[in-house]
This record gives structure tokens, sequence and C-alpha cells, in this order.
């Protein structure tokens, strides 16, 4: 097998804009039942600051625990270019396994 590595994701944190809070994918939003691990962009659309309930869209990617505040957010700024990865990744992950399914497949109608 000579997969590509499967990179490590990052973790951005988003800061609401309206209040400071900020979401840390490291720990997930115990008020709305988030388990850690889940990334905001994965966020259910209707997920609410839990301190004080504004939208998904008020929020700012602030970037991974550690990195200069504002440095990716400037970089992804109306691009989405950080939102759109995972799906990408996901396309090619499935359109590989299709292609590879379909071989199979092609293989077995030959015998
Ligand atoms: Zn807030």
């Amino acid at each position: 097998m000579s997969e590509p590595a499967v990179e490590t994701p990052v973790l951005d944190r988003y800061e609401c804009r309206a209040c400071g809070y900020v979401y840390e994918p490291e720990k997930g939003d115990d008020k709305h039942d988030i388990p850690s691990g889940i990334l905001f962009a994965e966020l259910p659309t209707n997920w609410r600051c839990p301190v004080c309930s504004a939208k998904k869209t008020a929020f700012a990617n602030i970037g991974p625990a550690g990195t200069a505040s504002g440095f990716k957010e400037n970089l992804g700024y109306g691009l989405g270019v950080n939102n759109l990865t995972p799906s990408q990744k996901n396309i090619l992950i499935f359109g590989a396994l299709a292609l590879g399914f379909l071989f199979f497949i092609s293989l077995y109608g030959l015998q």
C-alpha cells in the first residue's frame, strides 16, 4: 500500500467576535454535548456560542493553539480554503475506494 501520508488535522480554534469565547476542538463544547476532537467546521450549522448564543458566522479562525492570533484568519479569510480541505480529502478517499472497488469487480467479472 502506498497511500499518501495522512496529515494530522490542524485543530484550529475559533473565537467568538461577540464575547471572546474561544472554541477549542481539543475540548469540544460541554454545553452542547460536542465531544472533544470535533473541528469547528464540523459543528452543526445551528450551533451557537455557548456563552452569548452568537451564530457560527460570528466566529473567527484564530488558528491552532500556540500560534499568533489572526494569522490563519488572514490567510483563509474570504476564500474558505480551510473549510474545503476536509471535503476534498473525503472526495479523494472515496474516489480511491470506488476505483479500487470497480477494479475488483472487473477482475471478478472476468473469471
Ligand atoms: Zn459568544
